[in-house]
Formats: structure tokens, sequence, C-alpha cells
């Protein structure tokens, strides 16, 4: 996609996800995350904000890794809920292969 596509957030709306712009890129929930590699959550984090959906499908294996270990969310200074953005991102992945298998 390639714009900034603010939209996007209201369709993550869909799937359960209401802090998409709550998000200021502080970092405290990568350096909680026990996955401690490719800035994660904080980088599909900011993909959603930008509304790259391309991004986030490219990297949508990520999502998975997740461990729901609540750490981010409990760290977040600005209730951004990343654990629940995580997994909002997933519901979206898994809407838009169902609908989509072939893309
Ligand atoms: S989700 Fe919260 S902890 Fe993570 S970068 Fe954004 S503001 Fe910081
Ligand atoms: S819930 Fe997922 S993204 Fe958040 S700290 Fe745990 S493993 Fe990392």
């Amino acid at each position: 996609m390639g714009l900034v596509n603010p939209e996007f957030a209201d369709k993550l709306e869909r799937f359960g996800v209401d802090s998409t712009f709550e998000c200021f890129n502080c970092g405290s929930c990568v350096a909680v995350c026990p996955l401690i590699d490719g800035h994660f959550p904080r980088k599909m984090i900011r993909f959603a904000q930008l509304g790259d959906e391309d991004k986030i499908l490219r990297d949508a294996g990520d999502l998975w890794r997740c461990l729901h270990c609540g750490l981010c969310t409990q760290t977040c200074p600005r209730g951004a809920d990343p654990g629940g953005l995580i997994l909002g991102l997933r519901r979206f992945a898994l809407d838009r292969w169902r609908r989509f298998p072939n893309v």
C-alpha cells in the first residue's frame, strides 16, 4: 500500500481494537516482551497506525509468536493495550486470508 491510511483504525474496531492511536511509540512493550527481537509488538502497532496492511500481512507470522503473557499491556503507560492490538491484528489477518486466500 505504502500510503498512510488512518481509516485502518476504524477497520480494526470490527476486530475488537479501539486503542490504535493511543500508542506513542515509547518502546516499553518492546523492552518487556519475552520475544525480544524485531521491535515486537511496537512495530506491528506502528504498521496499524499507518494503516499499512501489506506490511501487517507480510509480517503476520510474528503475530502468532505472541505468548499472551500480558506484560506489554501491563507495562504500557498509555493504556494502548498492545497485547489486545496484536490479537485484533490476528483476527484481521485471518479475515483477510479467508476472503482472499490467493492474495
Ligand atoms: S504500545 Fe504502549 S508501551 Fe508499546 S510503544 Fe506504544 S505506548 Fe509504548
Ligand atoms: S502479550 Fe505478546 S506482545 Fe505482549 S509482551 Fe507478551 S508475548 Fe510480547
